[in-house]
């Protein structure tokens, strides 16, 4: 059963490291956008008459800043016209400055049973170097919210290797991530971006990013909290308790198909990938006046997908099914990638196992690298 993304490119303000499609102050736009989605969505399911949705993903940008109301109408119309499975996950991006309690309540009312809060750090000094329009206490207290309106799946993304951030900050911010008892985190680490503003104060010398030792201490601290807490390690960067892993990404990781609405996504679907167009205006302009937003395609032979669904399926630390890719492609990890398949599983790189293919622990660190060899 196909998911459904759908992008919100708007946010309170631009974050210094941020390369997502995702503009400020565009508020005048909002409504415009959300009457351009659901002309889009009605569209999309003409063009694609799919299976109910099992997962539907609100993401961004931030979503949340639209309001409550907005929000329910992209939901409701959505479920009418794709239908949702019984126990579908609708998930929702948010910043901790766009919820208060009547929006989470809307939300809840409309479905919502999974909330990803972008937290990012509980130590203050970092969120005013990330550009962050909120504090550390404005993320606890929107987790407070959302359990009062009743979210039990609640997911807190942060980031390490933050200018001035030391591997004992880290543990401050993962600690009292941990003591508001998540049911998942997504934890990344900054990469610098071209066309981003720390990307020109990189250029410059300003950026004092921690070293490479730090970061191994990070992932170490990392490590131990989480398996503390009870949070299973299920994805290069994601942990959960057991039973909320994001279906919604899993299904991405796994290769299989989404559909997508909105300015800038992509979406993937029999093989084929598509993006719409990025620029929120220019994609209500196009909605408004019956053209195509979809502004590039591309269609992989199927050797191309089989090795695209190996080197996304490895960044989950289950792996490949090898019985998966055989019934979907006809074709085994060994006898496809032979050589370079044997120097990596020398190298301690990956496993083979007669059910999986997946990075080892030390592969885990080289992950972009051993992906590069399969791609
Ligand atoms: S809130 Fe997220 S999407 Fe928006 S600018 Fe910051 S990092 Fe980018």
């Amino acid at each position: 059963m196909p998911s459904l993304y759908i992008h919100i490119p708007f946010c309170l303000s631009k974050c210094p490291y941020c390369s997502f499609i995702s503009y400020a102050g565009l508020n005048g736009l909002h409504q415009r956008y959300v009457d351009a989605l659901l002309r889009e969505a009605e569209e999309l399911c003409r063009s694609h008459p799919v299976a109910p949705l099992s997962t539907l993903f609100l993401g961004g940008g931030t979503p949340t800043i639209l309001s409550g109301e907005a929000l329910a109408e992209i939901i409701t119309a959505c479920t009418g016209f794709f239908g949702l499975d019984h126990d579908a996950e609708i998930s929702i991006e948010a910043n901790p400055r766009t919820i208060d309690a009547k929006k989470l309540s809307l939300l809840r009312a409309s479905g919502v049973n999974r909330l990803s809060i972008g937290v990012q750090s509980f130590q203050d000094q970092e969120l005013r170097l990330l550009g962050r329009p909120h504090d550390a206490e404005d993320a606890a207290h929107a987790l407070c919210l959302a359990r009062n309106e009743g979210f039990t799946n609640i997911s807190l993304d942060l980031m390490y290797g933050l200018p001035g951030q030391t591997p004992g900050s880290w543990r401050n911010t993962l600690e009292r991530a941990l003591s508001l008892e998540p049911s998942h985190l997504s934890l990344y680490e900054l990469t610098i971006e071209q066309g981003t503003s720390y990307f020109q104060q990189q250029e410059q010398g300003l950026l004092q990013l921690p070293d490479d030792e730090a970061i191994a201490d990070m992932d170490l601290i990392t490590a131990t909290l989480c398996r503390e807490a009870g949070l299973a390690h299920y994805e290069i960067s994601n942990y959960a308790r057991p039973g909320f892993e994001c279906r919604h990404n899993v299904n991405y990781w796994q290769n299989g198909p989404y559909l997508a609405l909105g300015a800038g996504a992509v979406g993937c679907m029999d093989g084929c990938r598509q993006q719409k167009i990025n620029d929120p205006l220019r994609y209500c302009e196009h909605i408004e006046s019956g053209q195509s937003v979809i502004m590039e395609e591309e269609c992989l032979e199927p050797a191309a997908s089989f090795r695209e669904t190996v080197v996304m399926g490895l960044r989950m630390l289950c792996g490949v099914s090898r019985e998966n890719l055989q019934s979907r492609y006809g074709l085994d990890v060994a006898g496809y990638y032979e050589e370079t398949l044997v120097h990596l599983i020398d190298q301690g790189m990956l496993e083979l196992t007669t059910r999986h293919l997946r990075l080892t622990a030390r592969g885990r660190m080289f992950a972009n690298q051993v992906m590069a060899e399969l791609v």
